[in-house]
């Protein structure tokens, strides 16, 4: 089968900036067959996209990006295929979303003692429906002029360890894994390039993901060549995708150059069964 598949992509129901339909006219130009959208903690793009994605010859994958921790490191976990109108998946999204949005307010209490004036609405009013994150509060602060550049808000105030960061409400790997197969879908490490070191892989497999993110523009030849021996030799899945959060800056041709085959998606829908 023919077909060229990205399977990590972003809405504004996250932290992308596009809306379903016009993620969708960017993968159709780009000439994806196969997507999945990832938002963070919500899968509220899904209903919009699937029946307009049919006519257009694009098939859409329910996926979801979970953020777990591993001894204080973010683990980023991508679930594909499951159901998305499982209610017990919705519920703990749900939650997700809203300790988003407490640790949302508690990082904007916290620019307000480093005397950064940062309104909550204006933080509100950048996420819209979607589940809130620092992207949001980086590019409000950008916004109303707080601060030069959406980089220098993390690497001077919303980074890990930075004077404004705020963990996020924590969920161990084996919770997030369990809740995505009950709902029938599989789990995937997510650019494990970006944080994730090798003990730690080595334990989410343990753990039982189904599959490694090895397709991901922060990784490079060396390391995509280097994840995928470990799916083949843990008898893994592997995935991939551009991660496109739609109008930031390197996004411009990101689409349509991480991608994985349709057959590798065969391969998964096989491991469904
Ligand atoms: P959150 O979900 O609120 O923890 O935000 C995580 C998102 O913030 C990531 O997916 C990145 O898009 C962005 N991000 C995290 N750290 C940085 C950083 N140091 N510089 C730029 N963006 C970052
Ligand atoms: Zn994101
Ligand atoms: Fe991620
Ligand atoms: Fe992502």
């Amino acid at each position: 089968m023919d077909g060229k598949a990205d399977l990590h992509l972003h809405t504004a129901y996250s932290d992308g900036v596009l809306t379903p339909h016009n993620l969708l006219v960017q993968a159709h130009r780009a000439r994806l067959t196969i997507i999945s959208i990832t938002d963070h903690d919500n899968t509220g793009a899904l209903d919009e996209a699937i029946p307009e994605a049919a006519l257009m010859g694009i098939e859409v994958i329910a996926g979801v990006e979970l953020s777990t921790t591993v001894d204080a490191q973010d683990i980023h976990l991508l679930g594909y295929f499951f159901d998305h109108r499982n209610s017990t998946l919705q519920d703990y999204l749900k939650v997700f979303r809203a300790e988003r949005r407490k640790r949302a307010e508690l990082i904007v209490m916290r620019l307000h003692d480093l005397k950064i004036p940062l309104s909550f609405d204006s933080v509100l009013a950048r996420a819209g429906k979607g589940s809130i994150g620092r992207p949001h509060i980086a590019a409000a602060m950008v916004e109303d002029g707080l601060i030069d550049s959406y980089q220098e808000a993390f690497y001077r105030y919303l980074g890990f360890g930075k004077p404004a960061y705020e963990q996020k409400y924590q969920i161990s790997p084996v919770e997030a894994i369990r809740l995505v197969a009950e709902a029938g879908g599989l789990s995937f490490v997510a650019h494990p390039g970006s944080s994730i070191d090798e003990r730690v892989l080595l334990g989410l497999i343990k753990e039982g993901v189904d599959g490694i993110e090895v397709v991901h523009p922060s990784h490079n030849e060396e390391r995509t060549a280097y994840y995928r021996g470990i799916a083949d030799e843990y008898f893994l899945l592997a995935s991939g995708g551009s991660d496109f959060h739609g109008g930031r800056k390197n996004d411009d041709d990101t689409l349509g150059r991480f991608t994985v085959t349709a057959d590798a998606v065969s391969v998964m829908r096989q491991r469904l069964r």
